[in-house]
């Protein structure tokens, strides 16, 4: 197997490309980005319909980030 498994994506939240067409959003894992003197792992996220792209360093965040769910509601701060 040389395909990694690709998450669920939803469409390009800018221009609307289909998000299950992997022509169209290129789902990258394991890509190696040099950061602060060092190569570290990434995933990355490309429309290129319009050439959005997202990078994280966990799947899970990046696939987070991209289909636009919110983080914990404890990073905000409310005034009660
Ligand atoms: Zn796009």
């Amino acid at each position: 197997m040389s395909e990694h498994t690709r998450p669920h994506l939803r469409d390009c939240p800018f221009c609307h490309a289909d998000g299950s067409n992997d022509e169209k959003i290129n789902f990258m894992g394991n890509l190696m980005i040099y950061n602060g003197g060092e190569y570290v792992a990434s995933y990355s996220i490309l429309c290129a319909d319009c050439g959005v792209q997202l990078h994280d360093e966990y799947q899970d965040e990046l696939v987070r980030l991209w289909n636009g769910l919110p983080k914990d509601k404890e990073d905000e701060e409310e005034a009660a």
